[in-house]
């Protein structure tokens, strides 16, 4: 049976047929460059790579396209107030950004097109949908008419009024619309400052309209139709209603057939943003003392149709049931390397942690096919290591012969599409000069609070190390230290 989607654009959850037999073919919106991703951000691009995971498990060829929004109203704002030309602010905000996605164990997609490089392509789909005349053109500008596209809104559900009403608040050169709900399709003229991004056109100097960006690099890398367009709940509106409008009424074909859609991940009950001011990014957590393995871990618990609220002690909650898995992954391995053991007869021939792994992975692959629910495949995971550590613990005489592979092969399965003990494996290692520093200032913090013979402190210093995964020792040299990681075998 073939995976099932919620689709934003029917409305339902639906089997997934792509276009080409076995090849899936996505596309999912970047970031604009003009300010490092927050953790918000990223818990919609760690379930990109989940859904690019989930379907290579499944057996379906990827190509994969995350465009780098490098202009746009705010990386030109950046630019303007800080002095720099947009490439000064823009490149190096695209690398921290892709630090953070490696640091993260995101895999690198097929494709990663930067907006600024791919102009030409934007302004010749513009003409495209002059000559169906679908634009106007106003003072150097071209606009979409929204009027001349019946299907405006369909995305969105919006009925005209509603669009009538949300074009407003987008407000862009209010006067120049012939209908409030229109959006730039270029926006033209070398206005004072906003020279800082400007290329030439059959309207004169001028840059792309945001919309327009996804819609000419997924038109390239993708094809004129294609399978799975994501991005998070606030794309919706205007951003994918507006790529759907201009692609489509470009092409005469469905942009994508699958529009899926990840919730926001919330701070106090509000959306993190960074306007809002409240939220962390990647190295903010890693300064904490925080694991990448457990950052990830904690964005993909919940469905990624569910809001999530991001708190700390949700982090350590995260860190501590990762380890329970990673512990797990350890015991199962140790069994590997010590001596073979007599299988002890068991009556009736039935091989119990064969046959919970064997429902683990059913359970864990069905959660997966309905909608990508990530709680549910986790719940399956972590029944089997419940019952399963609960029948090594009876096993007097260790399993029986071909057992732990089993057992270990639903660690594989899960891992496959979580990525997070592959990743926890290569993160903590006393190497590292930040995991160092962090644990070396909690050991001196203890040392004092013993000092001071305030030995609360201390125990809850010890407990707040152990809690993100080190082991404390004393000695009569010291305190020393070690990561009490592990992972699967490779
Ligand atoms: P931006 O860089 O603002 O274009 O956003 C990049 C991606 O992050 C988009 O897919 C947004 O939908 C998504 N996003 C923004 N804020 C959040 C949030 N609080 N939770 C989840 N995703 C978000
Ligand atoms: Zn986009």
């Amino acid at each position: 049976m073939a995976p099932r989607f919620y689709n934003t654009l029917t409305g339902r959850i639906e089997p997934f047929e792509p276009l080409e037999p076995g090849h899936a073919r996505i596309y999912s919106c970047g970031p604009t460059v003009y300010d490092r991703a927050h953790v918000g951000n990223f818990r919609t691009f760690v379930w990109e790579d989940l859904l690019r995971r989930f379907l290579k498990f499944r057996g379906y060829r990827v190509t994969q396209v995350m465009n780098v929004t490098d202009v746009d109203d705010r990386t030109i704002r950046a630019a303007i107030e800080s002095g720099m030309t947009l490439e000064e602010v823009t490149r190096p905000v695209e690398a921290q950004f892709f630090e953070d996605w490696k640091t993260l164990g995101l895999e690198p997609m097929e494709h990663h097109p930067r907006a600024t490089e791919h102009v030409d392509t934007m302004i010749a789909l513009v003409r495209r949908l002059e000559e169906r005349g679908l634009t106007y053109e106003r003072d150097g500008s071209v606009y979409f008419a929204i009027s001349r596209s019946p299907e405006y809104g369909r995305l969105a559900r919006l009925d005209p009024e509603g669009a009538r009403a949300a074009g407003r608040v987008e407000g862009d050169e209010e006067y120049s619309k012939e209908d409030p709900r229109d959006f730039v399709l270029w926006k033209g003229g070398e206005r004072g400052e906003e020279s800082v991004a400007v290329w030439d056109s059959p309207w004169g100097l001028g840059r792309p309209g945001w919309h327009l960006e996804c819609s000419a690099m997924s038109m390239e890398y993708l094809g004129e139709s294609f399978d799975i367009h994501t991005g998070g709940v606030d794309n919706i509106f205007p951003h994918h209603t507006n790529e759907m409008a201009q692609s489509e009424g470009a092409t005469g074909r469905p942009l994508a057939r699958y529009w899926l859609h990840a919730e926001h991940l919330l701070v106090d009950g509000g959306k993190m943003s960074k306007s809002l001011g409240n939220y962390y990014t990647i190295p903010d957590l890693l300064d904490r003392g925080y694991r990448p393995s457990a950052i990830r871990y904690l964005l993909l618990s919940a469905h990624y149709r569910t809001q999530l609220n991001f708190t700390l002690p949700g982090l350590n909650t995260a860190e501590r049931a990762l380890e329970r898995l990673a512990e797990f992954g350890r015991r199962l391995l140790d069994q590997v390397a010590g001596e073979p053991s007599p299988s002890p007869g068991v009556e009736g021939g039935s091989h119990p942690i064969a046959i919970l792994a064997d429902q683990a992975r059913a359970a864990f692959r069905d959660a997966m096919d309905e909608d990508l629910s990530a709680s549910d495949a986790l719940a399956a995971i972590f029944t089997f290591v419940r019952e399963a550590n609960r029948e090594l613990d009876a096993a007097p005489g260790g399993p029986r012969a071909g057992e732990v592979e089993a057992a270990l092969a639903v660690l594989q399965d899960f891992d496959a599409v979580f990525g997070v003990l592959s990743l926890r494996e290569t993160e903590v290692s006393p190497d590292d000069p930040a995991v160092r520093a962090w644990v070396e200032g909690r050991i001196a913090a203890r040392d004092e609070a013993r000092a001071a013979r305030d030995y609360e402190r201390a125990d809850a210093i010890r407990r707040e190390v152990e809690e993100r995964g080190f082991r404390l020792e004393d000695t009569p040299d010291g305190t020393r230290w070690k990561a009490t990681t592990s992972g699967l075998p490779t």
